[in-house]
C-alpha cells in the first residue's frame, strides 16, 4: 500500500439523512455523525475530500421512491459528487497526493474503487471546477444545449434558473456557439444583473417580479427555438407558449416541484402539435461519450478567458445541510459547494 496505516484517521464525520421531509427539506433531516475510517482494500483508495457538491437531484433521494438513482437510507451516510487527494492507495497507478472526483460526498474521508475515480488536472483548473463548470453540471450544460436540444447557430434561446451552475454555462455555451439571442430567468434582481452583465445573456428577468410568460413575451420579439428547462411548472408553460415551429426543449430539472408537489402547469401541451415541438427529458450519465470533447472545449474557453464561472462556498463540513437548503432556497450563484478545510 502507498501511504501508511499508522498515519490514517480512524474515524471522520459523515452526514447522514435522519429522516425523510414531508415539503420542504429542513435542518432536522440531516445529522452530521462520526464513522469509522475503512482502510482501502486491493484497487480502492482512501480519499480525504476536500471538497462536496450539493445537487438538486439529492432532494428526490431523501424520498423513500423509486427513480433513476436509488433513495439514500435512513441512518446512513448520504453520498454524491466530491473531489479530493489520495492519502493512501492499494490500486495501481494512484499515489498519495494524486487529486481526484469520485462520488462518496457528504464526508470527510472516503474509500473508494479507484476505477470510479476520475482524475483532475489542476492545471487545467482548480479541483472545485471538477464538481462544477468541468464536472457534472458543466457536463449537462454541454450535452443539453448541443446533443439534446439539437442548438443551432442563430437561434434563440431560452433558460430557466439561469444563475445557477448548469443554467449560467448554458447561456454562456450558447453565446460561444452562435446564439442569436439568449434570455434567462433567475430569483433576484441581484441574480439578474449578473446575468445581463457577466455570463453575456442578452436579457434576463427576475421571474418573483411577475408572472412569466408577461415578464418573457417581450425578451423573445422573434420566439424561442430552444428552452432549458431547469425550473418546470410555470416557466415551462410560459416557455411553450413563445416556442417557434420546430422548437426544441430540453427538460434538464423543475426545481419548482422537488419540495412538494407539482403545480397544475403546465395546460398548454397540446401546443406540442401544432408547432410541431420536441420535447425531450436528459440524464446526464447518458451523454458520458461527450466527456472528453466537452473538457477540451470549455477548458479552452476558461483558458482564453471567454467563459466564467461563479461557486458558492460554504466552508466547514458542519455546513452541509445548510449549503444544501441554501440551494434549494436560491442562495447560491453558480456551483453550490463545501469545502472541507484544514
Ligand atoms: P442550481 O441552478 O445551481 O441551483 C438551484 C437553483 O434553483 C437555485 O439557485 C434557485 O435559483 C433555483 N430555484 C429553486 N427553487 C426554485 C423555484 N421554485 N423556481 C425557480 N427556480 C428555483 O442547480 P443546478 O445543479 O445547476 O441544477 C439546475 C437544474 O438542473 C435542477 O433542476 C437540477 O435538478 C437539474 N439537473 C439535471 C441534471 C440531469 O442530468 N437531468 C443534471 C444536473 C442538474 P433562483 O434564485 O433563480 O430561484
Amino acid at each position: 500500500m502507498s501511504g501508511t496505516t499508522e498515519h490514517l484517521p480512524a474515524t471522520g464525520l459523515a452526514w447522514h439523512l435522519a429522516r425523510r421531509p414531508e415539503g420542504p427539506a429542513t435542518a432536522e433531516d440531516f445529522a452530521l455523525r462520526e464513522i469509522p475510517v475503512v482502510p482501502p482494500e486491493e484497487g480502492s483508495v482512501l480519499v480525504r475530500n476536500r471538497y462536496f457538491s450539493v445537487d438538486p437531484y439529492m432532494r428526490g433521494r431523501m424520498n423513500d421512491v423509486k427513480s433513476y438513482t436509488p433513495p439514500y437510507r435512513l441512518d446512513h451516510p448520504m453520498d454524491g459528487g466530491a473531489a479530493g487527494e489520495v492519502i493512501a492507495s492499494r490500486a495501481a497507478g494512484f499515489e498519495p497526493g494524486d487529486l481526484v472526483v469520485h462520488g462518496r460526498g457528504w464526508r470527510e474521508y472516503a474509500t473508494v474503487p479507484a476505477d470510479t475515480c476520475v482524475r483532475a488536472d489542476t492545471a487545467l483548473a482548480p479541483l472545485s471546477a471538477y464538481l462544477g463548470v468541468l464536472g457534472m453540471t458543466g457536463l449537462t450544460a454541454y450535452a443539453g444545449l448541443l446533443d439534446v436540444a439539437s442548438f443551432r447557430p442563430g437561434e434563440t434561446v431560452f433558460v430557466s434558473g439561469a444563475a445557477g451552475a448548469v443554467g449560467s454555462q448554458v447561456g454562456q455555451i450558447a453565446r460561444l456557439k452562435g446564439a442569436a439571442r439568449v434570455v434567462g430567468s433567475a430569483g433576484s434582481a441581484q441574480k439578474v444583473r449578473l446575468l445581463v452583465d457577466e455570463f453575456g445573456f442578452d436579457a434576463a428577468f427576475n421571474y418573483k417580479d411577475g408572472p412569466v410568460v408577461g415578464q418573457l413575451r417581450p425578451l423573445v420579439p422573434d420566439g424561442v427555438d430552444v428552452y432549458f428547462d431547469n425550473v418546470g411548472g410555470e416557466h415551462l408553460e410560459a416557455a411553450l407558449s413563445r416556442m417557434n415551429v420546430h422548437g426544441r426543449i430540453t427538460v434538464c430539472g423543475m426545481i419548482a416541484q422537488y419540495d412538494g408537489a407539482p403545480g397544475p402547469a403546465p395546460r398548454n401541451l397540446a401546443l406540442l402539435i401544432g408547432k410541431r415541438l420536441r420535447m425531450q427529458g436528459m440524464l446526464v450519465g447518458d451523454h458520458e461519450r461527450l466527456r472528453p470533447r466537452f473538457v477540451e472545449e470549455v477548458s479552452g474557453w476558461l483558458r482564453e478567458g471567454r467563459l466564467t464561472y461563479r461557486e458558492t462556498v460554504l466552508h466547514g463540513i458542519e455546513r452541509g445541510a445548510e449549503a444544501f437548503l441554501g440551494l434549494m432556497r436560491g442562495e447560491n450563484t453558480g456551483k453550490m459547494l463545501v469545502a472541507l478545510d484544514g
